[in-house]
C-alpha cells in the first residue's frame, strides 16, 4: 500500500497526532496554509468524498473529531474553515479522503 495517509494512519510515516480515535486521526499539514492547519483523516481508505458508502458513519466520526481538534487547538471561538478538495478540479493531491481544518487567521473568500 503506497498511500501516504494510510502509512501515517499505520504510523509507518511519522506525524504529530493532535487527535486519534478508532476511526479518525488528525495531524498538522506538512505545508501549512494558516497558523493552524490540520488534516482530519478517516483511518479507512476512501479515495474521496464520493467514495464513502451511504451507510457509513464516517462523517459523524469526522465531525466529532473536528469538534475536538478545534477546541484543543483553541480556534473554536475565533473560527476556522473546513475544506475537502475533491478530485482534479477540486485540487485534491492525496487520494485518501481528508478534511483540511484551517484557522488562526481571517480566511478570504472566494478561495483560489
Ligand atoms: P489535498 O491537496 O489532497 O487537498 O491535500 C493534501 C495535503 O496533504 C496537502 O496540504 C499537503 O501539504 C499534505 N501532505 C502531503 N504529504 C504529507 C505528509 O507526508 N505529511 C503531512 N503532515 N502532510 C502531508
Ligand atoms: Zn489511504
Amino acid at each position: 500500500m503506497s498511500c501516504i495517509f494510510c502509512q501515517i494512519v499505520d504510523k509507518r510515516i511519522p506525524a504529530n497526532f493532535i487527535y486519534e480515535d478508532d476511526a479518525v486521526v488528525a495531524f498538522p499539514d506538512i505545508n501549512p496554509q494558516a497558523p493552524h492547519h490540520y488534516l482530519v483523516v478517516p483511518k479507512v481508505h476512501y479515495e474521496n468524498l464520493l467514495a464513502v458508502p451511504k451507510d457509513s458513519d464516517v462523517f459523524n466520526r469526522v465531525y466529532s473529531a473536528i469538534d475536538q481538534v478545534v477546541n484543543k487547538a483553541g480556534i473554536a471561538e475565533t473560527g476556522f474553515r473546513v475544506v475537502v478538495n475533491t478530485k482534479d478540479d477540486g485540487g485534491q493531491t492525496v487520494p485518501h479522503l481528508h478534511f483540511h481544518v484551517l484557522g488562526g487567521r481571517f480566511m478570504t473568500w472566494p478561495p483560489g
